[in-house]
């Protein structure tokens, strides 16, 4: 028996992979620090579980409406204009984290034939839910003499007669950048012109080193052709609870939920119950972590630029740092993805190769600085002295 040919052009997401090789090596018994998956350590805010706690004991384990609880729709809703958004809770469909509504988004908007702008480097998921939709990722480029901001004139020369829908993902994961206003303007004018959707997927939105909280669905006419794509996994440390959500103009709303329905039924009621105090209480948690993953961030990229043959740009957003270590390639003749899996076996330090993200990922790796600080130090010690190992080897 054969699965059906369809699941052959999904890709994968790699930390996933990465995560079960280094749980492998804890389970005989190694200590390995995890850089490979985007995951705050700090728990969940405490009055946010009480709600989920409070929620079970209240009885709240039957399904849900399809599009979420009304409450929880009108609490998105109403954070929405801290990025400039102005909608309403129609407008608000719940899913089981970011990623089934990345895929639900794919499935609502993309034909067969149809081309999909995606960045390179970029979350694998994109190009894979784009395919599986039937349609045809083109990747644009990102680079670091931009910060990896989007490039407006590299994005509109790869748009096409064919071209449907653009991705953006800011602040972006793998390499922590932002776009300026003014390209989010420029970017907003492109999708205009050309009749586009954008999938706008927000997750690391609030996660920003200037304060900021931009979203080009809050630009003239964007929200009628944006799907912002957002959940609770990274701001509010809920990865493993599983919530997120999609806001969309309101003639898409009718057809996402009989897609939900269709696939997900509706998404865990208590933990929707979790969400709305996740929206409605204080915010304090969220400005902790941010100021914590600032120091984080600054411990990592000194640390890397330390190493011969790194070169590290400082993120502006999420908490990844994608370094560059050509330099130790070239001593080593190693490509990116055997450093990352000897890095791993050999030093029990998970990391991900660049090229996890896309062909422009080569000559990179992805760590997550959202771990422990003293564990990204201990990290930053086995890197700089394995690859010291490396150097008096060669
Ligand atoms: N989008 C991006 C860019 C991500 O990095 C991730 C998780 O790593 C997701 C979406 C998925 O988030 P969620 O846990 O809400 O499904």
């Amino acid at each position: 028996m054969r699965s059906a040919t369809r699941l052959d052009v999904l890709g994968t997401e790699h930390a996933y992979v990465v995560l079960d090789a280094a749980k492998q090596l804890e389970a005989a018994g190694h200590r390995v620090l995890h850089l490979e998956i985007g995951e705050p350590d700090m728990p969940t805010p405490a009055h946010v579980v009480e709600a989920g706690i409070r929620a079970l004991r209240e009885g709240r384990t039957r399904y849900a409406v399809a599009a979420g609880l009304p409450e929880l729709r009108d609490a998105i809703a109403q954070a929405l204009p801290a990025r400039g958004v102005r909608a309403a809770a129609e407008n608000v469909v719940v899913t089981p984290g970011a990623k089934p509504m990345l895929f639900c988004a794919a499935l609502a908007v993309i034909e067969p034939g149809d081309e999909v702008l995606c960045p390179d480097p970029g979350f694998p998921i994109y190009a894979s839910v784009a395919r599986f939709a039937g349609g045809r990722p083109v990747y644009y480029p990102l680079d670091h003499t931009r910060a990896f901001a989007p490039d407006v004139d590299a994005i509109a020369a790869r748009v096409t007669a064919r071209t449907r829908v653009l991705v953006l993902n800011l602040p972006h994961n793998p390499t922590g950048g932002v776009a300026s206003p003014d390209d989010l303007a420029r970017l907003a004018a492109l999708a205009d012109r050309h009749d586009l959707w954008i999938i706008s997927d927000e997750v690391y939105g609030q996660l920003r080193y200037d304060g900021r909280y931009d979203s080009i669905a809050a630009l003239p006419g964007m929200s009628a052709r944006t799907i912002i794509v957002d959940g609770f996994s990274k701001a509010y440390s809920m990865t493993g609870w599983r919530l997120g959500y999609g806001v969309m103009p309101a003639r898409l709303t009718a057809p996402m939920i009989t897609l939900v329905i269709n696939n997900l039924s509706c998404t865990a009621t208590f933990v929707q119950h979790a969400g709305v105090a996740a929206l409605t209480g204080p915010q304090e948690p969220v400005h902790r972590m941010v100021a914590a993953l600032r120091a984080k961030r600054d411990a990592v990229v000194q640390g890397l630029n330390a190493i011969e043959g790194v070169a590290c740009a400082t993120p502006a957003g999420a908490f990844y740092a994608f370094p560059d270590i050509g330099g130790i390639l070239e001593r080593t003749g190693l490509a990116c993805e055997s450093f990352a899996d000897r890095l791993l076996d050999e030093a029990h330090t998970a990391v991900l190769a660049g090229t996890a993200f896309g062909p422009r990922g080569a000559g990179h790796l992805r760590l997550s600085y959202a771990g422990a600080a003293r564990d990204l130090e201990l990290a930053l010690d086995r890197i700089r002295t394995w690859v010291g190992s490396l150097a008096a080897a060669a």
